[in-house]
């Protein structure tokens, strides 16, 4: 009797202990979290936060829940994660048109805004950024997800600030469309793409984020997380658009390592593939064949066997008279 009396006294003191701890414990955290938002907005870094967490002593390179970066993803394209998003956005291979009516989102990111990704994409997003953070390097967020609406007004706005700094209406629109892509034809519009910067250069105004450490460690990194540099220096001719340090697209860890380690930039690497007709529209890892849940126009019956291949088509059909009035960054 009395033994089960002291064991249920210990018993709960205990628990009040691993609740008193916990409460205490989730301040801390929500703390940080909030001066690490407020340091991360005005300052460099995170150095000044005063108050260290002991018991989460980050270990470089690692942390819960991070995908198995080291694990061999093979060199068999059987082997390929995440293929529903190896497909190609750019001009030639515009997305379904209301893409924004069937795209699932999640949140990524939540700084001066929320950010979203295509919700299969986003814990790589998640994953990556904090591995980065534990190894010292801040990564931010600057633009994810974007609405065919939001991608319009970003390029009428890019176009305008040209024509008011001087540009003709051409050479606005010349320049514009080097950086920013119409609707329907940016990663963006796909939730696939990320634009990156840090504290140390937040700007993408030129290409001077590619001298940061945040640069670096996405270059050493980002492919085992399945994200690319988009717009590679030197790739401007094929791929339309500026050098863009700061674009990193997500399509896999499998292509991601592949597509570094072959130097080709995504359009290079489909060529190389086969997956291209001549006019450079994808005939295979299409938006259309990778997710089966999609329509291709003009094609109502997506055949049952041959599970891939639904070949080409001609979705070039599409719109394209538009010359202002749709828009999609890159
Ligand atoms: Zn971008």
């Amino acid at each position: 009797m009395n033994g089960f009396k002291y064991l249920f006294a210990a018993a709960a003191v205990l628990i009040l202990i691993v609740f008193g701890l916990t409460r205490f414990g989730n301040n801390r955290e929500s703390i940080k979290q909030e001066k690490n938002e407020k340091i991360n907005v005005n300052e460099h870094g995170y150095s000044t936060v005063d108050t260290p967490v002991p018991d989460e002593e980050p270990v470089p390179g690692t942390f819960a829940g991070a995908p198995k970066a080291e694990e061999p993803v093979g060199k068999d394209p059987k082997e390929a994660d995440n293929t529903w998003a190896m497909y190609l956005i750019n001009n030639d291979n515009p997305l379904p048109d209301k893409y924004d009516d069937v795209i699932e989102l999640e949140q990524v990111d939540k700084t001066y805004r929320e950010y979203d990704l295509d919700k299969r994409a986003a814990k790589y997003y998640i994953e990556m950024k904090k591995a980065a953070e534990e190894d010292g390097v801040d990564l931010i967020t600057a633009s994810a997800y974007r609405t065919y609406v939001y991608q319009q007004s970003n390029f009428d706005n890019s176009l305008q600030e040209r024509i008011d700094r001087g540009m003709s209406h051409d050479e606005a629109y010349a320049d514009t469309i080097s950086q920013v892509e119409l609707p329907g034809k940016s990663e963006h519009n796909a939730g696939l793409a990320v634009d990156i910067l840090s504290n140390e250069h937040a700007s993408m105004d030129d290409d001077g984020f590619k001298d940061t450490e945040a640069f670096k460690w996405l270059d050493e990194h980002a492919a085992e997380y399945g994200f690319i540099l988009r717009y590679p220096e030197g790739k401007t001719a094929i791929t339309g658009i500026i050098y863009e340090p700061w674009h990193y697209r997500f399509v896999g860890k499998y292509y991601a390592k592949d597509i570094k380690e072959s130097g080709l930039c995504m359009e290079e690497y489909f060529e190389e593939k086969g997956w291209l007709d001549e006019d450079g529209v994808a005939i295979d890892h299409t938006i259309y064949t990778q997710n089966p849940d999609l329509k291709e126009p003009g094609k109502d019956e997506v055949t049952e066997d041959g599970d891939d291949s639904e070949e080409s088509a001609d979705e070039s059909s599409d719109e394209d008279a538009a010359d202002e009035d749709e828009d999609s960054e890159e």
